[in-house]
């Protein structure tokens, strides 16, 4: 026998094995029973939701011969027949390939003949949005005096495309999207009825993975059993099957971003490439992981809306654990950005790079949610007792000035070096947007640079002339020159040299006074001389 595609042998044949459209299913029994049935109805939903299933049974239920509770038995003559389909009584008709007004006189010369046998005539009339105008003017004289034996059942994913007339003359019923928690269990009861051998988690990521569609969900099963006949299907075979990458690997993943590792997120995503994986799925996955970890932290039991496994939960605690929600949600918001974007590049992967880059530096961005990341990023060094201090801590000012704390990307270990060294080209932008490549130092250290003037000088190094002997002392010392090459080299990811030089004592001296009252304004550090 051929082999039957497993969501057209699981058709659901009553109102029982309907699943997750309980509201629509009791009022259409509901009608059945009480013997008041409409003459037009108008199922909306996405696609898989059960519309034509819904239909169908409807159109069975309404013309058998001993309904029990307003479902069909699907043992008497009529049931059978629409089962079978050979009923003259039920009429699919496909809107999408039948759409011209042709096609609706031919129903409504029909719908004048009442039906040789049983009570109704059933019109299922699929993907009704695609009539043309003519089409619905001809359906909509129909709709306006229905024989009593007629009913029209009209189903779309687009309700918003059908006329107002049409609308006006149907019962609405909205199909929601089906709970992936309903689809995993729909999906385990076929899975023992089948002999499929299954894991949960890889039903669960099936069923995630359908997006509200049941139908969807069963050809994934199918396109996942048909690759691994015979055997175990576990959670890797099916992450294998549709492209998808292992939470294990999000795991790593996160706690290389966590620690700043950009070398090893880089090369986890060249991995994941390298696997073949799609890496829009990838997005979409990484971002639901950051959502789950978000449930997971928070103090309301929200872990029933996470679709895991007890040991995986665990997992999963241990790794919210050790992050701050503000830093969750900015990955979120980075990374959900990212999905709409990626689904339509070509440069995929480029773009997943730098988002990643991105969350590893929150210095790189200017907005609050960066700055609250930059924060708990010290925090979280400050509880576990590492020291922040500058990158020149090694240099000789160990636990030297307590404003580098403050100095985020040009103070703590967060910089990242540049490889490269800058060129004359680079020096000489440095020296245009001068304004630019320094707005968001230290206070002081912006103070310190009241007056200075840049040049390009020898061996590619950027010439600063102080403004006075103080502020020379400042930048001779190791650590403060460093933070302002960081900050310059950030700027332009490229090593940045400073070399400080003292200001000329000749005759521009007075013009580079500075008021002291003026200069300390708004500032608010300790100066000590
Ligand atoms: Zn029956």
């Amino acid at each position: 026998m051929a082999y039957q595609a497993l969501y057209r042998k699981w058709r659901p044949s009553n109102f029982e094995e309907v699943k997750g459209q309980d509201h629509i299913v009791t009022t259409l029994k509901n009608q059945i029973e009480m013997n008041r049935i409409g003459h037009a109805y108008l199922f909306c939903g996405t696609r898989g939701t059960g519309k034509t299933s819904i239909a169908k049974i409807f159109a069975k239920a309404v013309n058998c011969e001993h309904p029990v509770n307003g479902s069909p038995c699907n043992e008497c003559a009529m049931c059978r027949a629409v089962n079978e389909q050979r009923s003259m009584n039920v009429i699919e008709i496909d809107a999408a390939s039948n759409n011209g007004v042709d096609n609706i006189r031919e129903i409504r010369e029909e719908v004048a003949y009442s039906p040789s046998e049983g009570k109704y005539k059933v019109y299922i009339i699929d993907e009704v949005h695609m009539l043309s105008i003519g089409a619905f003017n001809a359906l909509l004289k129909t709709l306006e005096e229905p024989p009593s034996y007629v009913i029209f059942i009209l189903a779309t994913t687009e309700a918003h495309k059908i006329p107002i007339t049409i609308l006006s003359r149907c019962q609405r019923y909205d199909f929601r999207r089906i709970s992936t928690g309903t689809i995993a269990e729909r999906l385990r009861e076929l899975a023992d009825a089948e002999g499929i051998d299954a894991e949960d988690a890889a039903l669960a990521y099936v069923a995630r993975m359908a997006d509200g569609s049941m139908r969807d969900a069963l050809s994934l099963l199918d396109q996942c059993n048909a690759f691994y006949i015979g055997q175990r299907l576990k959670y890797e075979n099916v992450l294998d099957v549709l492209g998808a990458v292992d939470t294990s690997v999000f795991g790593s993943l996160l706690k290389s971003i966590c620690s700043q590792d950009v070398s090893g997120v880089i090369h986890l995503i060249d991995e994941i490439v390298m696997q073949g994986r799609d890496l829009t799925q990838f997005v979409v996955d990484f971002t639901w992981y950051l959502r789950n970890l978000l449930m997971v932290q928070s103090s309301g039991d929200l872990t029933d809306l996470v679709e895991a496994s007890a040991e995986q939960l665990e997992v999963m605690r241990q790794e919210a654990s050790g992050i701050d929600a503000s830093v969750l949600m900015r990955y979120i918001r980075i990374f959900s950005d990212l999905s709409g974007q990626v689904r339509y590049s070509t440069q995929k992967r480029v773009l997943v790079e730098v988002a990643l880059i991105k969350l590893c530096h929150p210095a790189m961005e200017r907005n609050l949610d960066a700055v609250l990341n930059r924060l708990a990023i010290l925090e979280q060094k400050v509880a576990n007792g590492v020291v922040v201090a500058s990158q020149a801590s090694g240099a000789g000012i160990a636990g030297g000035n307590p404003e580098e704390i403050s100095g985020g990307q040009q103070g703590t270990d967060t910089f990242f070096q540049p490889e490269q060294k800058a060129v004359s080209e680079d020096l000489r932008m440095i020296i245009d947007r001068w304004k630019q490549m320094t707005d968001d130092l230290t206070p002081s250290m912006a103070l310190m640079l009241k007056g200075a003037v840049i040049s390009e000088g020898p061996d590619n190094q950027l010439i600063i002339a102080l403004a006075d002997d103080m502020r020379y002392g400042y930048f001779v010392e190791e650590g403060h020159r460093q933070a302002l090459e960081n900050a310059l080299s950030e700027r332009v990811g490229k090593q940045v040299k400073v070399n400080p030089v003292q200001p000329d004592k000749g005759e521009n001296n007075n013009s580079q006074f500075i008021d002291p009252v003026q200069a300390f304004q708004g500032i608010d550090i300790v100066y000590e001389d």
